[in-house]
């Protein structure tokens, strides 16, 4: 099922583009990415040249120290902000340079947010806030759909609840709900897990390993914990605006020695700024 629609999905996007080929399987693109904030001497570089292709049916994580970037990198490549320079292209849409009432149209129908701290309508329903992406983008709300996913995310007959009368756990699973319902190009997932407990927390990221696993999702993930990051395909680590290291699926302990070297090396580098500075 998920195949048959990345194939769909896939020619949709050669003929959008009108180009087809091996470059537009990919779910994520980035070439060239910049970001710098301000200007003069007190610019800030967040990122200083991104290239990265996500083939379509992958998980990855991004780590780094804090201020290595990762926020600024989602927000570009998921068109919530603007490179300064360079290109995203998504399911082989180029977004850069794309105007706002597009790229919130592109944003609602083709890419799924899944946020630290749920984001669900308090006043909807659980069925209404699944279906809320579809009734954005102004399309048909599938009711049957949203009755199949919330059943795939393990909360079967939970659609006339409201999210206060849920855990913490169960919220996510209704945003990851609601992040699948328009079958995204991509899913970008900020912290997903970090306001939930270990066990409820695991349990989350087997959802989003199974999403891609068994529906062909594309998940891109920001996070802090190396235990979140062991589920992915690939962990990319950024550091001072750069990709600095990447590695294969690793267990969390592996990731978690990737990660205090790079950071010790980000406190060595710092180090040496400031004692030129002084
Ligand atoms: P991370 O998510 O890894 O902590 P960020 O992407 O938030 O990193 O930040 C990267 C760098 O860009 C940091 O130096 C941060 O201070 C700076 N930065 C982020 N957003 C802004 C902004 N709106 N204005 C100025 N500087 C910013």
């Amino acid at each position: 099922m998920g195949l048959r629609r990345s194939t769909r999905r896939q020619q949709a996007a050669e003929e959008r583009t009108g180009t087809a080929g091996p470059a537009y399987d990919a779910a994520v693109e980035l070439r060239g990415v910049q970001r710098a904030y301000g200007r003069g001497s007190g610019t800030v570089h967040a990122l200083r040249g991104i290239d990265l292709t996500l083939p379509r049916g992958t998980f990855t994580a991004v780590m780094g120290p804090s201020g290595s970037g990762k926020s600024t990198f989602l927000q570009c490549a998921a068109g919530l902000d603007r490179p300064t320079a360079g290109l995203v292209r998504l399911g082989g849409t180029e977004i850069t340079g794309m105007n706002e009432n597009r790229l919130t149209e592109l944003r609602r129908s083709r890419l799924g947010f899944v946020f630290q701290a749920f984001n669900l309508l308090p006043s909807l329903t659980v069925e209404q806030n699944v279906l809320l992406p579809m009734r954005l983008a102004g399309g048909r709300q599938d009711r049957e759909r949203a009755a199949r996913l919330l059943d795939q995310v393990g909360l079967a007959g939970k659609g006339r609840r409201r999210p206060a009368e849920l855990s913490g756990g169960q919220q996510q699973r209704v945003a990851i709900a609601r992040a699948l319902v328009t079958s995204p190009d991509v899913i970008f997932a900020d912290e997903p897990t970090g306001a939930l407990d270990t066990t409820t927390a695991a349990e989350v990221l087997a959802l989003l390993r199974s999403a891609v696993d068994t529906l062909g999702a594309t998940v891109v993930m920001v996070t802090h914990d190396p235990a979140a990051a062991a589920h992915a395909d690939q962990v990319l680590f950024l550091a001072d605006g750069l990709i600095a290291d990447r590695m294969p699926r690793g267990s969390a302990e592996a990731v978690a020695a990737r990660m205090t070297a790079l950071t010790a090396d980000a406190a060595r580098t710092a180090r040496t700024y400031a004692g030129a500075a002084a």
